[in-house]
């Protein structure tokens, strides 16, 4: 018997944390209820305070690529955390990391990470990618997609995905306008309002920062080309692109979405005048933001690039940066760890799993007689509610039935299973979601796509 409940947590936290939580979409918000407190977790599973056991399919956002608390990974982390919990100097291990990650993001003897700095948090990676990239390129302005989510810096907070999405909020307060006013927000996948845009502005324009295959405003995976043609457009006219991989790196394949696009394409695909016309990559990214898997749970991100353009951060470049916990041994070796066992065995469970939840959702929505789309990018996966057609931006997105996914997430959680609480956020699964797993997850799918049918619009 626990000798706590989740409410009893809920309303401790409130009393010292704002809205009892660190992180916003944590509150359960946007699906109502109380937020289930961890005590811990292990392979597809967590545990609350109460004792209770969910299958998980938030795999804390991303990282838990392996399922959670992986033997292997949390042994080397101890062995580490003996030797030293953080020395604030460098390290072998930095590199072997900033190795690894070279090693895996190359496509066709093309590797865009010819140098990598590691920082904490992916706001991190992509706050100092876009200092990197107006450091280089001497402008100011940057270009954004609505719905995409880049972390909380000020710049980047615009019309953003995740939390904000969650709670519909156009933006954050405190951002002071002047700053708002140096970022462009356009509608994503609208390659004729990019164009518009750098035939009017672009000589100002020092970075297009976009998420590889978005997953902050449920899934919406770019147009066949898009990215290719952002990367043709920004070089055009001396702009830098920003390839956020922090959720989509190493987590839908080996060499993160980029990998993913470029691995492997027919011949037809490729520029004809490629001395190797089998292996050339349809766009090189100046900038790669990289986190969640690559620090496999510890708080560690990163971002690589150009030398040319990441050898002006400091101490060679004019562009400062800098982390008292940034390359933290421990965190570095659960990145390490995590990333030499997330092998194509891996991938190929990931996408596979993938496939049947996605699937068995949807037959069961069908059933039900909700209609939905499946969205999908890789692994990653969402469904939205009250149209069969796929939305290819954010307005597209905010129109769907978002009220049917609270009663859906509920039905699920109280037959044992742990979704995104919120409508804007993908699934994740894991390398640790077995049999046993998915069965519990199909179990509960009539009775989640049943609450989802009789859910009403709120007045
Ligand atoms: N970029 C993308 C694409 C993300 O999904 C996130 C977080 O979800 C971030 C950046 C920010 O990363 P962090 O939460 O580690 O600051």
């Amino acid at each position: 018997m626990s000798a706590t409940t989740n409410a009893a947590e809920f309303e401790r936290a409130q009393q010292s944390i704002p809205g009892g939580v660190n992180s916003p979409v944590r509150a359960f918000r946007s699906v109502g209820g109380t937020p289930r407190f961890l005590v811990s977790a292990r392979g597809a599973y967590v545990t609350d305070s109460e004792g209770v056991e969910y299958v998980d399919l938030v795999s804390s956002w991303g990282p838990a690529i392996l399922g959670h608390a992986h033997p292997e990974v949390v042994a080397a982390v101890q062995q580490a955390a003996a030797r030293g919990l953080s020395f604030g100097a460098t390290t072998p291990a930095e590199t072997d990391l900033a190795e690894l990650v070279r090693s895996r993001v190359s496509a066709g003897g093309v590797n865009p990470v010819e140098k990598l700095r590691l920082v904490s948090t992916g706001t991190e990676a992509t706050m100092t990618a876009i200092r990197l990239a107006r450091g280089f390129t001497g402008r100011e302005l940057l270009v954004k997609f609505a719905g995409h989510y880049h972390g909380h810096s000020d710049s980047l907070l615009a019309e953003a995905g995740s939390g904000l999405a969650t709670l519909a909020l156009p933006a954050s307060a405190g951002v002071p306008e002047a700053v708002a006013a140096l970022t462009v927000v356009l509608p994503y996948n609208d390659l004729d309002a990019v164009r518009q845009l750098f035939a009017e502005r672009g000589r100002e324009i020092a970075a297009v920062i976009v998420e590889a295959a978005p997953a902050n405003m449920g899934v919406v995976p770019p147009a066949p080309g898009f990215n290719a043609a952002l990367a043709d457009l920004a070089h055009a006219n001396g702009s830098l692109l920003i390839l956020d991989e922090v959720l989509t790196g190493f987590r839908v394949g080996a060499a993160g979405w980029w990998g993913l696009e470029n691995e492997g394409r027919p011949v037809a695909e490729v520029h004809q005048d490629a001395p190797d016309a089998r292996h050339v990559p349809a766009y090189v990214p100046d900038l790669i933001t990289f986190g969640k898997v690559v620090g496999g749970g510890m708080p560690l991100a990163a971002l690589g690039g150009r030398a040319e353009v990441m050898d002006s951060l400091a101490p060679l470049g004019p562009v400062y940066q800098a982390g008292t916990l940034s390359g933290n041994p421990i965190a570095v070796t659960a990145g390490i760890t995590t990333l030499r066992l997330a092998d194509s065995s891996v991938y190929a469970a990931l996408d596979a799993t993938a496939a049947t939840i996605s699937s068995a959702v949807s037959e069961a929505l069908a059933d039900a007689g909700v209609a939905h789309s499946v969205q999908r990018a890789g692994n990653l996966f969402s469904f939205t509610f009250g149209s069969a057609v796929p939305p290819r931006d954010y307005a597209e997105v905010q129109r769907q039935e978002g009220f049917r996914y609270g009663p859906f997430f509920h039905a699920m959680l109280d037959a044992g299973v742990s979704l995104p609480p919120s409508v804007y956020e993908a699934w994740f699964v894991s390398a640790a979601h077995d049999e046993a797993a998915v069965t519990r997850i199909l179990d509960a799918l009539p009775a989640a796509a049943a609450a989802a049918a009789s859910a009403t619009r709120p007045h």
